[in-house]
């Protein structure tokens, strides 16, 4: 049996969420407000999490759109904002923490200031990352912030991006995933914010947790948190299975291979495909199982090992 044929269908689910602008209640603690930033990357746009009552905690600001910020401060009134919580500093989720400390006052906690999984010369992504972000407090594995009703407690979930974080809500076993699991897609792995042992390891992080709802930086809730997540594990363990084999069938360079094992893609995630396919290599050659001539780059010419 290959490693498509034990791969589980991923159920992902497409539903639009509401409209951007409007505070949605999802749960007793948690609401919802989606930022007008919709696209191929961010699907129907940014999700920021009001979670509890009154004191109330801010979970992803969002782009840097005073609009989606002013909108939010409206829709609030007179709850006060105990704390502005970010996953992580890519230019979609984090920007606009700052706009909201300015206009309420509140402390920025949540992930540390940017950093790449690694030292290298990509830069691809670039205009992709927040330079700017500066938190007032930085939250490590088990963190917690605590108003008289909830708590939320750091999850460290480095991947997508090294200073990836999720926030746990145990009063309604829910868990804020941010970008490193959600249900409209599979998340960008890409070096060098990227990294895949980081993010297989971070997906068995949450497989042995017993949420039982996960609310993700964009698009709706995943349900059945824990089979969406091995699902997840199986669909990359895959995708590296069909990448080595596409190796072996003579593939050398990474456009070659995204041509052959991304039919259909739409262009605009070309970038994205292809760094994809480079955070497998990294790893394959790191694990000796792929031969590269030098590091292993976007343009570098690979071969089996
Ligand atoms: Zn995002």
């Amino acid at each position: 049996m290959n490693a498509q044929s034990q791969s589980e269908e991923i159920a992902f689910d497409r539903s639009l969420p509401a409209r951007p602008g409007e505070l949605v209640r999802l749960s007793p603690l948690v609401r919802r407000m989606i930022a007008g930033n919709a696209g191929p990357m961010t699907f129907t746009g940014t999700c920021t999490y009001v979670v509890g009552n009154g004191p109330v905690a801010i979970i992803d600001p969002g782009p840097d759109d005073p609009a989606h910020i002013s909108a939010l401060l409206e829709v609030l009134g007179d709850e006060t904002i105990a704390a502005i919580l970010v996953t992580h500093t890519h230019r979609d989720h984090s920007p606009g923490a700052r706009l909201l400390k300015q206009a309420s006052g509140a402390k920025i906690i949540g992930c540390a200031p940017h950093r790449p999984s690694q030292e290298a010369g990509f830069g691809r992504l670039d205009a992709a990352h927040d330079r700017d972000h500066a938190p007032d407090a930085i939250m490590s594995e088990g963190d917690s912030i605590e108003t008289a009703e909830f708590a939320l407690t750091c999850v460290e979930t480095p991947g997508h991006a090294a200073n990836h974080l999720a926030f746990a809500l145990a009063q309604e076993d829910a868990l804020f995933s941010g970008d490193h699991v959600m249900a409209w897609s599979t998340t960008v792995v890409a070096p060098p914010d990227g990294a895949m042992r980081d993010y297989m390891n971070s997906l068995e992080k949450l497989r042995l947790r017993n949420d039982k709802i996960y609310w993700p930086g964009h698009g709706g809730p995943v349900v059945a948190p824990q089979r969406y997540v091995r699902a997840l594990a199986q669909h990359r363990r895959a995708r590296e299975a069909a990448i080595l084999s596409r190796i072996a069938a003579g593939d050398s360079s990474i456009d070659a291979i995204v041509a052959h094992i991304y039919e259909g893609l739409n262009p605009a995630l070309r970038v994205a495909a292809a760094l994809s396919v480079l955070a497998h290599l990294e790893g394959l050659v790191a694990r000796g199982q792929v031969a590269a001539e030098g590091p292993a780059t976007l343009e570098a010419v690979y071969r089996p090992a």
